[in-house]
């Protein structure tokens, strides 16, 4: 079980997302607990102010430290065993080992921050890392942090009906994973690849493993220099880059 914590200005931004699908199905069975702080409810001034415009001047309002400050202080457990995260698109990209290593903590803290972005000190002093979705901004940090939850729930066991699909997911393995195909065989005209009806394990089980070899050489031929090949998968490619197909 994970439990996240966010803090937000637009909490409600959260409903559709988690009222539906695989997390609503993960909250209901109590695999995932989602709390939602309304970072105006840590506020102390009588017109509840969660932003304020920017010293030195210049466009935008800039999110007040107190309030998140205060909400933290009510919100995270004494022990300093839960990480804060901000998302920001200045943090470390969001990947996949990002995302393995936040499904083995019991609770995560995610702040998101709104408008022109959150006072410096809340970077300086409130948090333990800071994440990016990837290299654009958005109006917000509730989509990053909804894919956040999305991604790292999806390793938490019971979360997906089949564990072994999130095993051979892109990324997991450090390759892409192959084409799937079901029903019905045949559509337009367009056929299904006869070794995967055939119901010979072993030869699927080939094919699959280069299809996966073949689509991370076509579309993100990085990612081979970072995983372990065996012999076969070597074999495998050697065969591949021969292949006019992939040019
Ligand atoms: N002015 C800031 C800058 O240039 O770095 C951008 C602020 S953005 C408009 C407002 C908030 O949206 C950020 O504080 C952050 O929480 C969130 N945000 C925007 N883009 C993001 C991204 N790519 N990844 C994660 N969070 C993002």
């Amino acid at each position: 079980m994970i439990v996240f914590d966010i803090l937000s200005v637009f909490p409600e931004m959260f409903q559709s997302t988690l009222g539906n699908s695989l997390i609503k199905r993960s909250i209901d069975n109590g695999l995932v607990e989602v709390n939602l702080h309304n970072i105006r409810n840590y506020t102390r001034d009588r017109h509840r102010t969660t932003d304020d415009t920017p010293y030195g001047g210049g466009g935008g309002m800039v999110m007040k430290v107190e309030p998140v400050a205060n909400a933290l202080k009510a919100i995270v457990p004494t022990g300093g065993k839960t990480p804060v995260i901000l998302l920001s698109p200045q943090g470390e990209t969001l990947k996949q080992k990002i995302v393995e290593e936040l499904s083995q903590c019991s609770r995560v803290v995610l702040i998101c921050g709104h408008y022109e972005g959150i006072d410096e000190r809340i970077r300086e002093h409130l948090i333990d890392r800071e994440i990016s979705i990837g290299d654009y901004v958005l109006s917000g940090g509730e989509l990053p942090a909804m894919i956040v939850v999305d991604s790292v729930s999806r390793l938490v066991p019971g979360f997906v009906g089949n564990s072994d699909s999130v095993l051979y997911d892109s990324f997991s393995t450090g390759l892409l994973e192959g084409p799937h195909y079901t029903r019905p065989r045949e559509y337009e005209n367009w056929g299904v690849p006869e070794v995967l009806l055939s119901g010979h394990q072993k030869k699927i089980d080939e094919w699959r493993r280069r299809e996966s070899l073949k689509r991370t050489l076509q579309r993100r031929p990085d990612m081979l220099k970072q995983v372990d090949l065996t012999e076969e998968d070597k074999r495998m490619i050697q065969e591949l880059v021969g292949d006019s197909e992939l040019v």
